[in-house]
């Protein structure tokens, strides 16, 4: 499904200047979208002029507006500037004059990311560094299934390119029209895909990286076996841009399925989905691309708010579970999932199914997937975490969870849905009917605190692909190893020794 564009609501905004919404205001004409400083008297702009070109330095509020929101409204931010780089050593030398002046900077792709990284901060000292206009794919090796995109490449058009090359890039994600390369990788995404092809750093060869004092390490080496030492690359995946910014990424290229099978089966418990997906996995192996839990109060979000949307099932079920399976062989899936599915009814696991006869039905089952999200904001707050837990607790996550929420909120309406087989479920709470949006998101630290006590309980991570950024920063302390976040510490001082790279993400300043 290439190209699924990110619609965006700004009607629907609030303005978020800590780290959660403590009331709904009006964003436009808001000063938060003001350039820090009059164009005019800002010396640093001629600088950065100088470097881009004049009109690649943005301090318009119209034009700088969508660099500094984020995409669920929930932070706003104020920039000195937006600086729109077209080569990676325009970029190396805005991160020099960035040091020389210490001006702290942020890297940013599609500004598609969920946890607050991805826009400035509220001091208007930053300089937004928008990869955007590093959109080429620099080569294509389809032989030694390689890839070369630059960071600002869309995820949609690294797809294209790919599959213009009769490969796959693997990648998937609702946000793939926007998001890009750079920042893929830069939070590690997940996705849909990442039971059979990993998340963003198992795809990635070798980067280019602008670091903070301004040099390119050119690390796009396009082998599949290199232990020379340690793992540079890995260091900035996941980084955030706190370490430095990526402008280029080798990416790993795999054989394009040449049969697909998609199903929506209605179930009657986690528990059973979970014994679901053990039986595909067991008959389907690495064909088993996609394994999608959702509840049944998502579909009705879904039905209710998206006019095209349909019920492939004849009655409701309380859980469905989305299959997918490819393979680059075109034989034998359809019997595969056949036997899957008929499996499952027998055991009781599944109660009915069906199977995508065409690509439009099949577009039909993702988009009551994929559509959950948006669709909780008509249905008023939600209160969100991306969580992963080990596989086999996915069911207790989601019953003690949901029944501590209920106990915290009377009426709170449970959302748990996404990806199964990682054991990442985004356990997603819409509002209580009635109640009233701003008081009830105003209690979204305290219902965070319970939902990641019980994953830590269950040994689970309160970030499983969307990162930290600014709106888990504060958390990370109280869950991450003690000698892991001294030696995090450690590698940004090293690195990034005046702390201009995207200060206060990840880490506190
Ligand atoms: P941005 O949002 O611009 O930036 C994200 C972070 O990366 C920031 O900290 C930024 O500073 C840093 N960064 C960006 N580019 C660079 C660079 N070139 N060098 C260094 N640092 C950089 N995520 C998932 O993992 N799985 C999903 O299924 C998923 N679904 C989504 C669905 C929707 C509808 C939306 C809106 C988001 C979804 N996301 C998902 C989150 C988001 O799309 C991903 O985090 C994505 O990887 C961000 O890419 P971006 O280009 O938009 O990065």
């Amino acid at each position: 499904m290439a190209g699924r564009a990110l619609k965006s609501n700004p009607a629907a905004a609030a303005l978020w200047l800590g780290r959660r919404p403590p009331q709904a205001l009006a964003l436009p004409d808001a000063p938060a979208y003001h350039s820090a400083m009059d164009a005019r008297s800002d010396p640093l702009l001629d600088r950065l002029a100088a470097i881009v070109g004049a009109r690649n330095v943005l301090t318009d509020p119209a034009e700088t507006r969508p660099y500094l929101v984020e995409p669920r409204d929930l932070f706003v931010g104020v920039a000195r500037a937006v600086v729109r780089p077209g080569t990676t050593q325009e970029v190396a030398a805005i991160v020099r004059l960035a040091g020389e002046t210490t001006t702290p900077i942020l890297p940013q792709g599609g500004n598609t990311g969920l946890v607050g990284g991805n826009v400035p901060d509220q001091s208007g000292r930053m300089v937004v560094v928008s990869l955007q206009r590093m959109n080429r794919i620099r080569a294509v090796d389809a032989a030694g299934d390689t890839m070369t995109a630059e960071a600002g490449v869309t995820l949609a058009a690294a797809q294209e390119a790919a599959a213009a090359a009769d490969r796959l890039f693997p990648l998937s994600l609702a946000s793939e029209g926007t998001c890009t390369i750079g920042g893929n990788l830069s939070t590690n995404a997940g996705g849909t895909a990442v039971l059979a092809y990993g998340s963003a750093r198992d795809l990635a060869l070798g980067l280019e990286v602008v670091l903070p004092d301004g040099r390119i390490w050119n690390g796009l080496g396009r082998l599949r076996k290199d232990n020379t030492g340690y793992d540079l690359k890995s260091l900035f995946v996941g980084a955030e841009g706190t370490l430095g910014i990526i402008t280029a990424a080798v990416l790993k290229l795999f054989p394009r399925p040449r049969a697909s099978e998609t199903a929506l089966v209605g179930v009657p418990s986690p528990e059973a989905a979970l014994a679901l997906f053990r039986r595909a996995r067991a008959a389907a192996g690495p064909a088993l691309t996609t394994i999608e839990l959702m509840p049944r109060i998502g579909i009705e979000f879904v039905l209710r708010h998206v006019p095209t949307a349909r019920d492939p099932l004849a009655t409701p079920h309380r859980w469905y579970v989305m299959i997918e399976l490819t393979s680059p062989v075109a034989v034998g899936l359809d019997t595969t999932l056949a036997a899957i599915l008929e499996g499952a009814i027998e055991a009781g696991e599944a109660e009915d199914a069906t199977v995508a006869a065409s690509l439009e039905q099949r577009n039909a089952i993702w988009l009551l997937r994929e559509a959950i999200s948006d669709m909780q904001k008509p249905e008023g707050g939600s209160i969100k975490h991306d969580i992963s837990v080990p596989v086999a607790a996915v069911p207790e996550l989601i019953a003690r969870a949901s029944a501590a929420a209920d106990r915290l909120i009377p009426g709170i309406r449970p959302v748990p849905f996404g990806h199964l087989g990682d054991g990442n479920i985004h356990l997603n709470f819409s509002q209580p009917l009635g109640a009233d949006k701003a008081s009830y998101l105003a209690r979204w630290d305290e219902l965070n605190a319970v939902v990641h006590a019980i994953t830590a309980e269950l040994g689970g991570s309160i970030s499983a692909e969307h990162g930290i950024g600014r709106l888990k920063r504060d958390l990370l302390p109280g869950v991450k190893d003690p000698v892991a976040l001294d030696l995090m510490r450690t590698l940004k001082a090293a690195l990034d020794p005046k702390g201009l790279m995207n200060p206060g993400a990840v880490l506190a300043e």
